[in-house]
């Protein structure tokens, strides 16, 4: 055994590339995913274990890995022994309920002696609880989505994204049961030795850099000296703004760092404000 950190990926499914794209943005050199076990990083001291995402809290609870990337959906069903370190913003879905497109579900009380089957049957469980209904819960382990049309159910809980397979199966969303993402976890009493414990706490910082990069946008534009006041009271930036002179003694350029998500609605305010030259670039890495 090395003292490398042990990190648990999923092995194949739809969060093994975005786990290694995030690692690779957080600079880790890491060989191509090659149907192997076991991949060691080349310049920083993390081995990749591939397992299978069910399995992922219980050997991270168990300490075979030390930390792991799974779906909330997965960390909160297994109920093991682990704790949420960071939210990663990628395999984003929804836990929902669904009922055949010819059957009508208007209010919740209306899941009340209903038969649901469902591949988290906890998640679910809770649900019920917290909203006081009662339903017989069925647990299938995959194809939840054909158990009404095999009379197996009258309604599903799955995960949907883009909720294609619901419509394939004639099936019609009705109430959200809880939004997921991947998450990194690590186990809940937290015994690292020290040299590990720092690897992790190396880890955690960078991959908090990537996110608030991935997050934010660099903004660049020229501003006419006079409506400078009024441009930087638009500018949502995370800090203040950088303001540089030009050849043009009239005008000014303006440099922010702005949440992403925030362009578009202040596009139109900083043109009539006298904005030009607008630039908005991505951020590869942003340390806080
Ligand atoms: P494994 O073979 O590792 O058990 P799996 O088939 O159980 O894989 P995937 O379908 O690869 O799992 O999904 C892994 C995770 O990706 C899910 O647990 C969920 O958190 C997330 N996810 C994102 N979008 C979707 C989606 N449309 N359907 C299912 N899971 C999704
Ligand atoms: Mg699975």
């Amino acid at each position: 055994m090395n003292g490398n950190l042990k990190l648990a990926v999923q092995s194949k499914g739809r969060l093994t590339e975005k786990s290694l794209e995030l690692l690779k943005h957080c600079g880790l050199d890491i060989e191509d995913y090659s149907e192997r076990l076991f991949i060691p990083a080349r310049n920083f001291p993390l081995d990749i274990l591939f397992l299978r995402d069910d399995d992922i809290p219980e050997y991270v609870q168990d300490g075979v890995a030390d930390v792991g990337i799974v779906g909330e959906n997965i960390f909160l069903e297994k109920q093991s022994e682990t704790k949420i370190l960071e939210k990663l913003g990628f395999g984003r879905c929804s836990l929902l309920i669904a009922h055949p497109e010819n059957k009508q579900l208007k209010d919740i009380k209306d899941i009340e002696g209903k038969t649901i089957a469902t591949s988290y049957p906890v998640i679910l469980n809770e649900f019920l609880k917290k909203n006081k209904i009662k339903a017989k819960v069925i647990e299938l382990s995959g194809s939840v989505e054909i158990a009404p049309s095999l009379g197996v159910a009258d309604l599903i809980c799955d995960i949907v994204s883009s909720g294609n397979t619901l419509m394939m199966n004639k099936l019609k969303k009705s109430f959200k049961v809880f939004d997921s993402q991947a998450v990194l976890i690590s186990s809940e009493k937290n015994s690292l030795p020290k040299e590990k414990n720092k690897i992790l706490e190396d880890l955690l910082r960078r991959i908090r850099s990537v996110l608030i990069a991935r997050n934010s946008k660099y903004l660049m534009m020229n501003v006419p000296k006079s409506s400078l006041d009024k441009i930087v009271k638009i500018i949502p930036s995370l800090k203040s703004p950088t303001v540089l002179p030009l050849a043009d003694e009239n005008l000014l350029a303006v440099h922010a760092v702005i949440p992403s998500d925030k362009f578009w609605t202040i596009v139109e305010d900083l043109k009539s404000a006298g904005a030009s030259g607008i630039l908005l670039l991505p951020i590869e890495n942003m340390i806080k």
